[in-house]
């Protein structure tokens, strides 16, 4: 398969009414459009067609037992592909939807085992971005979407990631330039007793306990032993993860940027170039090759929306180590550092 994606450029406020009806076009056809959304680029094919889901794993080289989320853009086309909607995910859904919230139910027969990678449950969003809103309604109302990266690379922020992954193997990209937030939705699972949260997002488990009481973490997420696996069977792959060796250093300012630094004068003896993700306030400390500005702690949404930016351009230079602060801050620190610590393969180190 080599041809190229039509790339057509447009903005929430400035829709392309005629691409738009084209890409739906594609979507009833069994192709895929990758587009943007609130959270990371979406690789969207026609949920309810089983064939376009094939599609969608083979595209990013996606294992076929890790299940796409469906996305919607009408509340009142939930109850088609679900069986049960819990009185908590409603208020949920009132409260977030549409947003950067994922909801898990036990799906209806309409919905492919294809998309749902086997299970008997589906993984459903309703996104605010207006274009994917738009889309999703020329498609047919059903749009199977994982992040629009090669599988085991960062996901796509910007049109240009997309093209560069994926940019050969589908039909259309449509570019909406940066995403807002730059991590992928919370999921919360509905099939359980209790809301269980598979995937720290934007939203975070202490949010989504002052609206609904008792919410748990999934502890897969937070034990990283063999027996322990993540309930979301994408979590547990190896994922977002530069090139280069990333180890995460954690501490105080100080003694964090100190051991950066002698790390990294210490690569440069053995030969070895060295990259480090700083933040506004401390990038002008370190001395190395390449020092990448991830943003600002005083404004964590900068973290969480440059995060795999970051972890690309790196890609891009030849560096053999990296070195990242590590980054807890008040909302999005859950998220951040998941899929920080992924991408470092868990390797933190203490200072
Ligand atoms: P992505 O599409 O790249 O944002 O990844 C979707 C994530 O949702 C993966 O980690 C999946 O394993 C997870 N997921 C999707 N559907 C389900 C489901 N029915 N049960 C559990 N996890 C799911
Ligand atoms: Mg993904």
């Amino acid at each position: 398969m080599s041809k190229k994606a039509e790339i057509v450029a447009m903005t929430e406020s400035e829709l392309n009414q005629e691409a738009l009806i084209r890409a739906g076009e594609i979507l009833k056809n069994g192709g895929l459009v990758a587009f943007p959304t609130e959270t990371v680029y979406g690789l969207g094919g026609d949920a309810l067609n089983p064939e376009s889901s094939m599609k969608i794993y083979a595209a990013k080289g996606r294992p076929s037992d890790n299940p796409l989320i469906v996305h919607i853009a009408r509340m009142e086309d939930l109850k088609k592909i679900v069986k049960n909607i819990p009185a908590k995910a409603m208020v949920l859904a009132e409260k977030y939807w549409p947003g950067p919230l994922t909801m898990i139910f036990e799906k209806s027969e309409i919905v492919p085992m294809e998309t749902t990678g086997g299970l008997n449950s589906v993984a459903v969003r309703y996104p605010s971005d207006r274009i994917a809103q738009e889309l999703i309604l020329a498609g047919g109302g059903y749009v199977a979407a994982p992040s629009a990266n090669t599988s085991g690379r960062p996901s796509p922020t910007t049109a240009a990631h997309v093209e560069e992954d994926l940019g050969s193997t589908i039909d259309m990209i449509i570019d909406g330039g940066s995403v807002g937030i730059g991590l992928e939705s919370t999921i919360v699972d509905f099939t359980e007793e209790v809301p269980l949260v598979l995937r720290p997002g934007y939203i975070s488990l202490e949010m989504l306990q002052e609206t609904l009481g008792e919410v748990r973490m999934d502890r897969g997420l937070l034990i990283t032993d063999e027996k322990t696996r993540p309930k979301a069977p994408g979590m547990k792959y190896r994922h977002y993860a530069p090139k280069a060796d990333l180890t995460i250093i954690e501490g105080d300012e100080e003694c964090v940027v100190k051991e950066i630094n002698k790390r990294a004068e210490q690569n440069a003896r053995d030969g070895k170039k060295t990259g480090i993700i700083a933040t506004s306030e401390t990038a002008s400390l370190y001395h190395c090759d390449s020092i990448k500005v991830i943003g600002s702690r005083m404004e964590e949404e900068t973290i969480a929306k440059h995060l795999y930016e970051v972890l690309r351009s790196f890609d891009d230079e030849d560096v053999d180590v990296i070195y990242s602060e590590a980054f807890y801050t008040p909302q999005m620190g859950q998220a951040i550092m998941n899929r920080l610590l992924k991408a470092a393969g868990h390797h933190i180190i203490q200072v």
